[in-house]
């Protein structure tokens, strides 16, 4: 195989590998399907200050040792398995860096001779790129499960983001899915490092001038976790760990796997995970103020924020031109950047009615049930049907 098709090959099993992106993304229609064809997978990603790139996302193998019992590269699976030297892979991105194709790389690999001997061609990949051949672009490395303390720094001196899989939400649940994984040694320990790191170090920075962010990923609907205990886990990945987003992938059965009979999980349970998170770590919701249903999950039929709102808001609106941003966050239709637009509006003068919300890029509908406009209700406009 030469180099492109390899990379045809490699990128194109990293489609259910989430794209980078800072907002919630859009309910899809249906479960993710991997491509039909071999074709190098470049995405459109959102970087943490809106900016978009196109990112090629690869593995440097699809050979692994391990069986996790979800995953199309687990050990034994019979399909086309390809590997790149570091080397290679490295001088193969900067070809299609330089040519406008990828501005940024986010490399992933399967476990192939151990997890330390393949975060270190992991390392060296990286290496390479920065050190031989100038790149200076977006780079995301995911950290193998059970590497080692110093490969942990010196992934951080390299990448621009670093993240580990944990794939579910603790030990009990991970048994179910990837039996010879180890959820705090090997999964959450690497996540630990990052932050102490992080804080140890407040005034070295990486290589681009700030620490890499940190994300991970949750495989949902497969080892019977409640949404209670992914968000638990999540929440607490938030508050300890300086995690910058949690990725929910909701488990899509792939034949030759001993999942391959379980049903696949519904994407609208996905998109109610995405909504629950974000409030979480943006909004200042705590786990507390969310509603589970009698198995814990989150209810499928509502806005986990609406359903806040109905309860603690519907009864006691909140007057908008004096609520603090802590209170203004709470309604539904307002998030971060629109409480900054209604703090900045009311420095001039109050806000009226719903179109000088809607001037300032505010959904009013939604938060129409819940807010006072100089102590009134405002007047909506029903819908004629
Ligand atoms: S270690 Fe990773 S690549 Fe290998 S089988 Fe498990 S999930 Fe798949």
């Amino acid at each position: 195989m030469d180099a492109i098709n390899k990379l045809a090959n490699l990128s194109s099993l990293m489609e259910l590998e989430p794209v980078e992106e800072t907002g919630c993304p859009k309910m899809s229609a249906g479960a993710k399907v991997p491509p039909k064809k071999e074709s190098i997978n470049i995405s459109q990603a959102v970087m943490p200050g809106g900016k978009r790139i196109r990112l090629l996302k690869t593995l440097l193998t699809s050979a692994c040792e391990r069986n996790c019992y979800y995953c199309p590269f687990r050990a034994g699976r019979d399909f086309r398995r390809a590997t790149f030297t570091p080397d290679e892979l490295a001088k193969t991105f900067i070809n299609l860096h330089q040519s406008g194709i990828a501005e940024g790389i986010f490399l992933s690999s399967g476990i192939a001779g151990g997890s330390i001997r393949t975060q270190d061609r992991m390392i060296a990949t990286a290496e390479i790129l920065r050190n031989n051949l100038g790149y200076r672009g977006y780079l995301h490395l995911k950290l193998m499960p059970g590497v080692e303390h110093a490969q942990v720094e010196r992934s951080m001196q390299l990448a621009d983001r670093v993240s580990v899989n944990l794939e579910a939400p603790n030990m009990q649940r991970l048994e179910r899915l990837a039996p010879r994984k180890t959820f705090i040694e090997e999964l959450l320990q690497p996540l630990r490092w990052v932050e102490e790191y992080r804080r140890s170090q407040p005034g070295y920075l990486g290589w681009n001038g700030h620490w890499p962010s940190t994300t991970t990923q949750f495989v949902v609907g497969a080892a019977g976790e409640t949404d209670l205990e992914l968000l638990k886990t999540t929440e607490y990945l938030h508050r300890n760990l300086g995690l910058r987003r949690a990725y929910f992938s909701a488990f899509r059965p792939i034949p030759d796997t001993p999942l391959e009979n379980l049903p696949a999980e519904s994407p609208l349970r996905e998109f109610r995970l995405y909504q629950a998170s974000f409030l979480l770590r943006d909004y200042g919701f705590n786990l507390e103020d969310l509603s589970f249903d009698p198995s814990s999950n989150l209810p499928h039929d509502t806005d986990p924020k609406i359903a806040w709102a109905q309860t603690h808001l519907a009864s006691q609106p909140v007057e908008i031109n004096r609520a603090d941003r802590e209170v203004l966050l709470r309604i539904p239709g307002i998030g971060p950047q629109s409480v900054k637009a209604i703090l900045t509006a009311r420095r001039t003068k109050s806000i009226q009615n719903l179109e000088d919300l809607n001037r300032i890029g505010i959904n009013s509908s939604r938060a129409a049930p819940f807010i006072l406009l100089n102590g009134k209700r405002p007047t909506r406009q029903l819908s004629l049907w």
